[in-house]
């Protein structure tokens, strides 16, 4: 999380989570700038490590041992993380323009996004191949066909088109597992036939005779057919073609060959070289803009071209962290030369490895346990991340600013009122808010497009107002998801009551920094916001912004029910003998804990911050549809408070089955080792309510029953007839994890209304 008491003045933005970003974050995270923050751009959460590559493919080694986790990286590194892809740049405007958000401005931009597959050079490649690269998306694609090896009956065919490092170094990995996979099912190994295509003399071409020939004999012994000078110049549905006019049936065809630059970069202005890879100086920055730095497969060094290879992307990351550090402070970038012979260690899928430098080749058992032993390593610098060196509370420090964002920068951190003082600047919100388009609605009178003190509704005839209000402060650094997860939490009040939304109110505070940073972290919030409200066809229609330490964000929202005729959902009203549903899974508040101490794995956070964004309305249609007697939305109380402010009022008691409650993904592990949210032990003193706690006590979902939800899903309880066919249309509806998780039982003598079974 941005430090809170440090105005932000600077952006870096790091475009892609390769080799050398994941070492500047790292640089970064052990030595902050005070008033520099850094973004993440990346489209996936876990970025492989590409030395691991083939002993993950080989079965060696396990997903969670050969992938960095970028987003306990980047929390680590303090460094706001945009789960994206980015799909263009506007240099003049300094933004990168993402598929699924608002442009993401910066003032230095690092791009190290790796290699695109050339696929579409060669007709029916794209169709009919599975390409390694990118290779963070390798590894579905590598599941799928080892499914499909596994479930092919009889002899199977694979051909690997690429006989460089990569290419020879997959096939033989492929091999090792896959001849495994079939003796371990019983089957025959040598029901597999492995074709390797090169359209070279020789296999490896950039490395040494030595090591050329160990490598041609291991594929020999090993049975793999080798096609040399046979360039495939066309693929299709299980045929593969070469120059040389040869054909060969596949079951497989998997594609290794040269890759190129992201076709999307063509369009930047960015001067590529023919292949479709940035042209950078030895400082890493682009020949075109000085602002714009590129590392890894991505960058070519007019000077000092190199082959593409990790090592390299790897070396480039303390020079890139030096170079972006220098450049935000107003310091000329130093050069950087790569080394011109490196250590290429390369494995032959079973535990065997090769060596390789300059004129020098040598093998071994022992070239494994030492690669194997280099690359563990490597990958413990970003597993076990070092303590933080405490920055002083001195922005602006040594960074290059003009005479205005100095001034800005010192009366950022001053010490303000509390009233208006504490209110962001009137023309950075109106521009922010400008940039809005909220739905419109006819019974919004007065509203954000012709904006007054205060906003005018109309209650059509026949309605009722549903109002409600909630505010939280950000669970994650990425203000745009952020903005979505307070708008449906704030909504999730209207839905659980059968009402329609109408219309909201935005209250927020955002941290201090230069006038033009708050602007863009307003926009980028209710963006998000704004996004999901409009899918409500619920209408923004003011709101009030002001500077905190944190950012956080809440809605008053106004909902419509229809006066006579309609229902309205309540809490009380559950029936004994109802069922109780749940829509969404429950473990938000121990994910979130976890994530603040670096202790819940990115795809953890992922599927949570998923789950929160899921609105509830259609959830809520649904549940009445199918007869509804009582509902209520998962928020701070957690699953047991929440039941408990619904068992009340209903004159009822009810009964849990912890082994059928959805939990989110880690939820169980986080809250195994202690790990909870602060509201837990307020939420835990209704542990009175439980019959037979202490049996159940150990149950390790217990402690989930008191942890608080952000944008929860809503519990219902629905007459035992409709339950199934509720829940089938709620799975339909996209809740795959509605569940039923219990009943509602007649009033007992007990004090305890809550049994758990
Ligand atoms: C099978 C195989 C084995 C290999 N083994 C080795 C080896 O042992 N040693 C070695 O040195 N090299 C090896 N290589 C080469 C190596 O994989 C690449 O050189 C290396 O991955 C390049 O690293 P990078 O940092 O440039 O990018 P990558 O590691 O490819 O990372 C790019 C990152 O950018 C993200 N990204 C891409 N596009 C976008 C976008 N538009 N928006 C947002 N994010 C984006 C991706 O999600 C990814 O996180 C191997 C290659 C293959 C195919």
């Amino acid at each position: 999380m941005q430090q809170p008491d440090q105005p932000v003045l600077r952006d870096i933005v790091l475009l892609g989570g390769g080799h050398s970003h994941v070492g500047v974050l790292r640089r970064f995270g052990m030595r902050p700038i005070p008033g520099v923050r850094l973004t993440l751009i990346c489209r996936d959460t876990h970025t492989p490590y590409s030395g691991m590559l083939p002993g993950y493919i080989a079965g060696h080694y396990d997903y969670d041992q050969v992938h960095i986790d970028l987003a306990r990286l980047a929390a680590f590194a303090g460094a706001r993380f945009f789960r994206d892809e980015a799909v263009g740049l506007d240099l003049a405007g300094q933004q990168v323009l993402c598929r699924s958000r608002p442009p993401v401005p910066y003032d230095q931009l690092s791009i190290n996004i790796g290699s695109a597959p050339q696929v579409s050079q060669v007709p029916g490649a794209r169709d009919n191949a599975v390409p390694v690269k990118p290779i963070n998306q390798f590894n579905d694609r590598w599941l799928a066909l080892l499914t499909r090896i596994r479930e092919h009956p009889g002899p199977t065919r694979v051909a690997v088109v690429g006989g460089g490092a990569g290419g020879v170094e997959l096939t033989l990995a492929m091999q090792y597992r896959l001849r495994r996979e079939l003796r371990e099912a019983g089957r025959d190994p040598d029901e597999l036939a492995f074709h390797l295509f090169t359209s070279s003399d020789d296999v490896l071409p950039t490395h040494n005779a030595r090591v050329r020939r160990t490598f041609e004999r291991q594929i020999e012994d090993r049975g793999i057919h080798l096609h040399r000078r046979s360039a495939v110049n066309r693929v299709a549905n299980g045929v593969v073609h070469t120059t040389a006019g040869d054909r060969l049936d596949a079951d497989e065809i998997v594609w290794v060959t040269q890759a190129g630059g992201a076709a999307w970069l063509r369009e930047t202005g960015l001067m590529l070289d023919e292949r479709g890879f940035i042209l950078v100086r030895d400082t890493l920055q682009t020949l075109t803009d000085d602002r714009v730095f590129a590392a890894g497969d991505i960058a070519t060094s007019v000077n000092h071209p190199r082959e593409k290879a990790g090592v390299f992307a790897v070396r480039q990351g303390p020079p890139l962290a030096r170079n972006l550090r220098r450049a935000v402070q107003g310091h000329a970038p130093r050069p950087f030369r790569p080394q011109k012979t490196w250590l290429a260690l390369i494995s032959t899928g079973d535990r065997h490895a090769v060596a390789s430098r300059g004129a020098l080749g040598i093998e071994g058992d022992w070239v494994w346990r030492w690669k194997d032993w280099i690359d563990r390593r490597f990958m413990q610098r970003f597993s076990e991340l070092p303590a933080m060196e405490e920055t002083t509370a001195d922005p602006g420090r040594g960074i290059a600013l003009d005479n205005e964002e100095a001034a800005q920068a010192i009366s950022a951190v001053a010490m303000r009122c509390g009233g208006c003082g504490a209110k962001v600047g009137a023309s950075a919100l109106s521009r922010a808010l400008e940039q809005l388009e909220p739905v419109q609605r006819d019974d919004v009178v007065i509203g954000l497009s012709d904006p007054d003190d205060a906003a005018v509704l109309r209650v059509p005839p026949g309605k009722a107002v549903v109002h409600t209000i909630d505010f939280f402060r950000a669970v994650i650094d990425d203000p745009y998801v952020f903005g979505k997860i307070a708008a449906n939490h704030a909504l999730g009040d209207i839905f659980a009551m059968g009402a329609e939304a109408q219309s909201a109110t935005a209250v927020a505070t955002v941290p201090s920094g230069l006038e033009s940073k708050i602007e863009d972290t307003v926009f980028q919030m209710m963006a998000g916001a704004v996004a999901v409200l409009n899918e409500a066809n619920c209408a923004l229609v003011g709101g009030h912004t002001g500077e905190g330490r944190e950012l956080a964000l809440g809605f008053a929202v106004n909902g419509l029910l229809d006066v006579d005729g309609g229902r309205v959902l309540r809490k009380g009203g559950m029936r004994a003998g109802d069922v109780l549903l749940l829509t969404k899974p429950i473990g938000t508040g121990t994910l979130f804990a976890a994530h603040a101490k670096l202790a819940a794995r990115g795809r953890w956070i992922d599927a949570a911050l998923t789950s929160m964004c899921q609105s509830n309305r259609l959830g809520a249609l649904c549940l009445l549809e199918h007869g509804a007697s009582a509902c209520t939305d998962l928020t701070g109380f957690g699953l047991l408070g929440h039941l408990l402010e619904m068992t009340r009022p209903s004159a009822v008691d009810a009964e849990l089955d912890l082994a059928a409650l959805p939990v989110l993904d880690g939820a169980e592990e986080t809250i195994a080792s202690g790990i909870l949210s602060s509201l837990q032990p307020a939420n835990l003193r209704l542990r009175r309510a439980l019959r037979n706690p202490e049996g159940m006590s150990d149950h390790p979902r217990y402690p989930l029953l008191f942890d608080p939800q952000t944008a929860g899903g809503l519990l219902a309880s629905v007459p035992a007839a409709n339950a199934t066919a509720c829940l089938a249309a709620l799975k339909t509806l996209g809740y795959d994890h509605a569940a039923i998780i219990g009943r509602v039982l007649p009033q007992g003598e007990a004090l305890e209304p809550i049994h758990l079974v």
